[in-house]
């Protein structure tokens, strides 16, 4: 039996027998980790707030076997004004699933935290979440230490300038183009570079047309699926 001390995120609440809910959480110091809030469901629970999914809490957890439960929360940030609009919400959902489906088990990922939350925390401040979703994830790739090409190209080196296209090694010169490819506007591009170049807290800067947007849409899910095999389902509540 042990008693130890974690901070964290939600990534995802559901329900577990009669009034428990079981937690994914993701932790500064243990990365994603499964537990138990007993009761969290009953009226007055103490771990109602906290138990709810984007949460950012403290937490005590009691160890005992194979079995984690939660004993305190004490709720740092709840997140609120993204469950007041259905695609911050759309956006924010997308973000812990990438998180969930990716962080693994018991493996600390501190800078992805920092930028989950200071991810969520724009989306807050209402600004186009799609742009908030795009540079987090292509952030996100980078942090977890598949960084995607956008300064040169990966077949020949050449710089890349304009007329660039993005497959699932990133950003390749117009003479390395094959087929399956997404074509980038030098507005697409230049956002792109400018998410991998800068800090987290400097990414959610940049104003792009729709057409750039969409086309970063398209590079960021070719991207996911081929480095790290995932597919959104939230995505689908965006359309
Ligand atoms: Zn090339």
């Amino acid at each position: 039996m042990s008693v130890f001390k974690g901070r964290g995120i939600v990534l995802k609440a559901y329900d577990q027998g009669e009034s428990d809910k079981r937690l994914a959480l993701f932790l500064k110091e243990r990365g994603k980790i499964y537990v138990t809030a007993r009761g969290a469901r009953k009226p007055k629970s103490k771990y109602m707030a906290g138990a709810q999914i984007f949460t950012y809490s403290d937490f005590v957890f009691f160890e005992k076997g194979q079995m984690l439960s939660v004993t305190q929360v004490d709720l740092i940030e709840s997140f609120y004004p993204l469950r007041m609009d259905l695609d911050r919400f759309g956006a924010a959902c997308c973000m812990v699933e990438l998180c969930d489906k990716v962080i693994m088990e018991s493996v600390g990922a501190d800078e992805v935290l920092h930028l989950l939350l200071l991810s969520l925390m724009q989306l807050c401040k209402g600004k186009n979440p799609a742009i908030i979703q795009r540079a987090f994830e292509f952030k996100f790739y980078q942090l977890s230490g598949i960084e995607p090409a956008v300064f040169n190209c990966p077949k020949c080196g050449k710089t890349l300038e304009s007329e660039a296209v993005f497959g699932h090694e990133g950003a390749l010169c117009k003479n390395c183009r094959a087929g399956g490819q997404v074509p980038l506007t030098p507005s697409a591009l230049k956002a792109l570079q400018q998410i991998i170049e800068l800090p987290t807290q400097h990414i959610f800067s940049f104003e792009i047309d729709p057409l750039s947007l969409e086309q970063l849409e398209a590079a960021s899910m070719l991207f996911m699926r081929r480095n790290f095999e995932v597919t959104l389902k939230s995505m689908d509540s965006l359309k």
